[in-house]
């Protein structure tokens, strides 16, 4: 392999960055190539009995499993989940990192989305990219002299667009991993969020069973990605295996960074077919 690739996610909380890209995430992995998952906020709001710094702690242990799962850096920074704005300094650190990072990819939230936390981050990463090659903004870390590609996580929001698929890949594969990613977050998988459900009495006791659980839970939320983007399936994976898939993700490439051609598309999905 040549120099190995660096994939950046930044997500808005710890779980932001598997749940939306695991796949990618094990795929460049197992390959050898270097990711870092981060959630910009600290995850201390994710509850509904515990709050603040219990919270936070806990969440960042249960990144960090994730990470370790396909053996990745699970980072948690320190803003206040439920609390973030695209401010200067949440932007300058994100200039920081990605300069440090190096990443060939960055993924993260549409600025268009439910969650102002997501929005924020969205926001900060896509202020930050063209930044990134500024030398006066951050002088302390030395300017990148090249964008990296810089794309969004998928969502099914459609105002004011819908995001476009620039790049589809079918996980199924991956599901296994994504979700033993997932179970690590244990405050959210099988507390957090089936309670916001309202269907905290769903999850099952047994370890094995809630494991079951949270795969059918989550393949759930994925089949509608694959329904909603089976032309650009079907015209990557070819007609037969296009139609099938029913587990993907999606990423729109930002205009405002490198842009996602012929030669990067080869270089940062050598996996996918390139017709
Ligand atoms: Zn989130």
């Amino acid at each position: 392999m040549s120099e190995p690739l660096r994939l950046l996610i930044l997500g808005a909380h710890p779980d932001d960055a598997d749940y939306h890209a695991g796949g990618l995430a094990a795929i460049y992995s197992r390959a050898g190539h270097t990711v870092k998952m981060v959630s910009v906020t600290n995850g201390q709001s994710g509850h509904y009995r515990i709050s603040g710094k219990e919270l936070a702690d806990l969440r960042r242990a249960e990144a960090r499993s994730a990470g370790a799962v396909i053996g990745t850096e699970y980072e948690v920074w320190e803003w206040p989940d439920g609390r973030l704005q695209p401010t200067i300094e949440v932007r300058e650190r994100i200039i920081r990192e990605i300069r440090t990072f190096c990443p060939d990819l960055v993924l993260t939230h549409r600025s268009n989305d439910y969650h102002p936390d997501h929005r924020a981050v969205g926001q900060a990463v896509q202020d930050a990219s063209y930044l990134v090659t500024v030398p006066p903004i951050c002088p302390d870390v030395p300017s990148l002299r090249r964008d990296p590609v810089v794309g969004c996580l998928p969502d099914l929001f459609t105002r004011p667009a819908p995001l476009r698929a620039d790049v589809v890949l079918d996980v199924t594969n991956e599901l296994e991993t994504i979700v033993q990613m997932l179970s690590c977050h244990r405050s959210q998988f099988f507390d957090w969020l089936p309670y916001n459900e309202n269907r905290l009495g769903d999850v099952p006791a047994a370890e094995a069973d809630k494991i079951l659980w949270l795969r059918r839970w989550y393949e759930d939320k994925l089949r509608p990605f694959a329904e909603r983007w089976r032309g650009e399936l079907i015209a990557q994976y070819g007609s037969d295996r296009g139609r099938a898939i029913q587990f993907c993700e999606v990423f729109e490439i930002s205009e405002y960074a490198a842009p996602l051609d012929a030669a990067a598309r080869r270089r940062l999905f050598w996996f996918l077919e390139h017709r």
